[in-house]
């Protein structure tokens, strides 16, 4: 595995692999990693032929009172997984040379970006978008994997791409979870041995509404309600949102049918925890 820094060695490094008519597929994390965004490296080596894994902690996706310093950064590990799970480049941009000062350009999706995450945190998916788009435009084609986790970034993207023509494949990769079913995340790390008892009720809870959901013996709004009471009464003291939504438009629906996604955001003390399964 090769450490890289500065984009115009990584890009020509990826033209020397073009020119041998390997395929190239990447991986973008903010690091701090574990089992999941291992997974997204692994799919991306059984599929292309060369595999680029990025570890960027990007300040534009942050809003002004979340979490953007205190964020996990471990390099040192981040480099050793990544060689682990057989990346052949890691790739450790630097915001100076992403965004230098002056940089004024925004990509936004507006109504996909609004919805969902985007009601508590207005300015996140611009912040993801712009600096994806500015990365894909940078590595030129190829193949990129995001995790199933984060459904609604997954789903931005596929409307950036599609949108903008870029010549990338979006290929989505389920959730990765513990035994107790949390999804895995960097964020997991903040939460205190009682909280991570909480937290594991999300996954359990899901679970139980998608039976339900996929049964289609209720009513879609009252499955939904009663599941927002027991995420609080499972201390999941503040919910974000529960819905059932269309998985391209992110749409509420109203009747479930196979391909909706159930789609949640809630807190668990300070750590605000996101999940998601398809009905
Ligand atoms: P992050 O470092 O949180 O920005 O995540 C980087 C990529 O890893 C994103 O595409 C995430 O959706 C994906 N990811 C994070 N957690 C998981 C997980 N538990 N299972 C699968 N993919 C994940």
């Amino acid at each position: 595995m090769i450490v890289v820094r500065n984009t115009a060695e990584l890009r020509r490094v990826l033209a020397e692999a073009r020119g041998r008519g390997q395929s190239i597929g990447y991986v973008p994390t903010m690091g701090a990693l574990h089992e999941g965004h291992l997974a997204l490296v692994r799919e991306a080596r059984r599929r292309d032929d060369v595999v680029v894994a990025s570890v960027f902690v990007n300040p534009l996706q942050f809003g002004p009172n979340e979490d953007f310093e205190a964020y996990p950064r471990d390099e040192q590990r981040d480099l050793a997984l990544c060689e682990k799970a057989e990346a052949d480049i890691a790739w450790l941009p630097s915001a100076r040379e992403l965004f230098p000062p002056g940089f004024e350009v925004t990509v936004a999706v507006p109504r996909l970006s609004a919805v969902l995450c985007g009601e508590t945190r207005p300015t996140h998916f611009a912040g993801v978008t712009t600096e994806m788009t500015k990365i894909l435009i940078l590595l030129g084609p190829i193949a990129v994997y995001l995790g199933e986790k984060d459904f609604q970034q997954l789903v931005v993207m596929r409307a950036v791409v599609r949108d903008l023509g870029l010549p990338v494949e979006v290929r989505g990769v389920p959730t990765v979870r513990e035994p107790d079913g949390l999804a895995l995340s960097s964020r997991n790390a903040y939460l205190a041995e009682a909280e991570r008892q909480d937290a594991a009720a999300l996954f359990r809870i899901l679970s139980e509404l998608i039976a339900r959901l996929r049964a289609n013996a209720e009513p879609v709004a009252e499955v939904l309600a009663e599941g927002r009471q027991e995420l609080t009464r499972a201390g999941l003291h503040r919910i974000d949102y529960l819905e059932l939504v269309d998985s391209e438009t992110l749409d509420p629906v109203r009747t479930a049918t196979a391909g909706n996604r159930l789609v949640a955001a809630a807190w668990v003390g300070k750590t605000r925890l996101i999940d998601n399964m398809a009905v």
